[in-house]
Formats: structure tokens, C-alpha cells, sequence
């Protein structure tokens, strides 16, 4: 008997990135402060994410595999996790229906852990593994048993995009957390874990880019900013290079983003864009997240408020560059 159904992991897993991010996730909630990812074949052949965090104990392994196994308690404050209970316990379930899983893990600093492997959603093994604390996940041949799926794949480049691109937003929005990514034994990220956003934006968008940021930092009653813009001179960033951020999660808002492009555009011209990473703090009331597992729409309660303030604050900072 399968474990989870195929239907339903077609919701969760879309293609090998919404994979890598809910692997990753995973981590981050473990509390990991180490996250090494490794692909191969634009994560098709394989996706491994190891990370340092909690660890699963042995007798709770299967189970995370079962729908709606989460470990994890809303707790009335938390506003993603109470918009996101729909999708609890979903992942591990849905990525294990689809391809070929090993589970190795340790809860404990003994090296004693707990191997599982699960193919298209069976148990096939399950013992004890010498394993240091921590989570090692590996789902290869994804969507071996669901061709249908597997054809709508796009090329091995467009594949890896995608993850580059998960990567890099769940990076910056971590810049405590060690990430680093691999492809076909390449590393194509690699962040160092140390708190500095700068370090991050150097590390995915290059060091002379992170030269050429400025910092963004301002409170009003209601919202605080931080984060970095690039100065009025940076010319190489194009429309993805804005990453909005609301406790670490990337997050999309038509309208903020466009208060961002008012701001940049009334001093610049129409054809350049900032990089840009802003993180956004408020009160959870002040926040509608709308959930699709793979990406975080958001809605604003005061947005008008919030728009001009994020407007004001950016051309400011861009304003009081080009006075110096
Ligand atoms: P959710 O994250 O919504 O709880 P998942 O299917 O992603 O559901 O994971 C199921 C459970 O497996 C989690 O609640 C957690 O207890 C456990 N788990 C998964 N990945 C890890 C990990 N990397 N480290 C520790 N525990 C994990
Ligand atoms: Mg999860």
C-alpha cells in the first residue's frame, strides 16, 4: 500500500525546485545552522539537502513520511504557519509518492541514527545507520513512476534556474544560516552562516555588487525596513534582482512592488532596476498571506500606509546618495 497518493503530490511538487524548498525548510525549522544542498541533472537524477539541525528520532521516521505527520504546532502567533496548516505534513509524504527517498538521520550527538528508504511511496528499508546529528534527505530519479509529469520537464538549465532561485531567496532571507549549492559537483552557492546580508548578496549576486549597496533601515509606528538597495549607478540588475522578505520567507506583493519601482523610477529611468533586499517587519495582523506551496502571496491591511512609507524611505535613501 502507498503511503501517500500521486495526486496529491502534484500539488506540493511541481517540479525538482519546490523539492529543494521544502527540503530546505524543513531544515531551517530543525533548526539547522548548516544546510548543504547538492544536485545532479537539474535535480532530476538527484536532490540532497544535509543539514545539522534536530534530527528525527528513530521511532517518529516512518510516520514523517505518513500525510499530515507535521511535527510542528501552529502556535496562534506564528501568521505563516497558521495560513499554511492546508499544506502540513504534505511534503515528505508527496516527494516519497514520486520518487526514490533515503531518510538518514540522528536526534543525538551518539552517532547512532536510523536509515529509511521509501520507492514511489513503499517502505522498502528501514535500520539502524551510523549518523551524526542532523538530517541527510536524498529523492532521486524524480517522477520516475509519473512520466506524464517528468515530460513536462523543462531543460536541465531551466530546472537548475528554478533552484538557483530558491536557493537564493531562502539564502537571503537566512543570512545566519550556512547554505551552500552544488550542481553536477559545481558550487554555484555558497554563504557563510555569519548574520551579514551583505555577505549573502555577495555571494549570490556577486562581490561588486554587494559593493555598490546601500543600507535601508527605518521604523514607523506600525512597519520597520532593513536590508540593502543598490546605489543610483548600479546599472546590472534587471526586474528579479527586488527580493521582499517577511520573517525570512520571500514573499509577493503586486503593490508593494510597485511602490518600490515608483520609488526607483522617479529618480532613474524606466529601463533600470535596483537590487534590492528588504526585509519587513509588523505586527501578524497587519499581514494576509495567501498560500500556494510554492510561492507566498501577501496582502497588506493598511497597505496605502505602508506603500508610501516603503516609497518614501527608499527614494530617500537613493536621494541622499546622489547629495553626498
Ligand atoms: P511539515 O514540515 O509541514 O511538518 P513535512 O512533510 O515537510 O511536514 O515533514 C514532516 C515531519 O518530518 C516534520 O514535521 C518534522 O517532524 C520531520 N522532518 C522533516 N524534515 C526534517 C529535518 N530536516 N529535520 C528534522 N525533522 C524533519
Ligand atoms: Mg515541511
Amino acid at each position: 500500500e502507498h503511503i501517500a497518493n500521486q495526486i496529491a503530490a502534484g500539488e506540493v511538487v511541481e517540479r525538482p525546485a519546490s523539492v529543494v524548498k521544502e527540503l530546505v525548510e524543513n531544515a531551517i525549522d530543525a533548526g539547522a545552522t548548516r544546510i548543504e544542498v547538492t544536485v545532479e541533472e537539474g535535480g532530476l537524477q538527484l536532490i540532497r539537502v544535509k543539514d545539522n539541525g534536530s534530527g528525527i528520532e528513530p521511532e517518529d521516521c516512518e510516520t514523517a513520511f505518513y500525510r499530515h505527520a507535521t511535527s510542528k504546532i501552529a502556535s496562534g502567533r506564528d501568521l505563516f504557519q497558521i495560513t499554511s496548516l492546508g499544506f502540513r505534513g504534505e511534503a515528505l509524504p508527496s516527494i516519497a509518492a514520486v520518487a526514490k527517498v533515503s531518510l538518514l538521520t540522528a536526534a543525538g550527538d551518539d552517532g547512532r541514527g536510523r536509515l529509511l528508504e521509501i520507492e514511489g511511496g513503499r517502505l522498502v528499508t528501514q535500520e539502524d545507520a551510523a549518523s551524526a546529528r542532523g538530517t541527510e534527505m536524498t529523492v532521486r530519479e524524480l517522477f520516475y513512476n509519473t512520466p506524464a509529469r517528468l515530460k513536462y520537464m523543462k531543460s536541465i538549465q531551466t530546472e537548475l534556474g528554478h533552484i538557483s532561485d530558491v536557493m537564493y531567496r531562502v539564502a537571503l532571507g537566512h543570512p545566519g544560516i550556512s547554505f551552500t549549492l552544488r550542481h553536477n559537483g559545481n558550487p554555484l552557492l555558497q554563504t557563510l552562516g555569519s548574520g551579514d546580508l551583505l555577505q549573502v548578496i555577495a555571494a549570490v549576486y556577486g562581490t561588486s555588487a554587494a559593493k555598490a549597496m546601500l543600507p535601508v533601515s527605518a521604523e514607523d509606528p506600525d512597519y520597520t525596513l532593513s536590508g540593502y538597495i543598490s546605489r543610483p549607478e548600479w546599472t546590472r540588475a534587471n526586474r528579479n534582482g527586488i527580493s521582499t522578505i517577511i520573517g525570512g520567507r520571500s514573499i509577493r506583493s503586486g503593490g508593494l512592488n510597485a511602490a518600490i519601482l515608483r520609488a526607483y523610477h522617479t529618480l532613474l529611468p524606466i529601463n533600470r532596476y535596483p537590487l534590492l533586499v528588504l526585509n519587513l517587519d509588523m505586527h501578524p495582523s497587519l499581514v494576509d498571506v495567501n498560500v500556494h506551496p510554492a510561492k507566498l502571496e501577501v496582502r497588506f491591511s493598511k497597505e496605502t500606509e505602508l506603500y508610501a512609507f516603503v516609497e518614501r524611505e527608499l527614494r530617500q535613501v537613493l536621494l541622499g546618495e546622489n547629495l553626498i
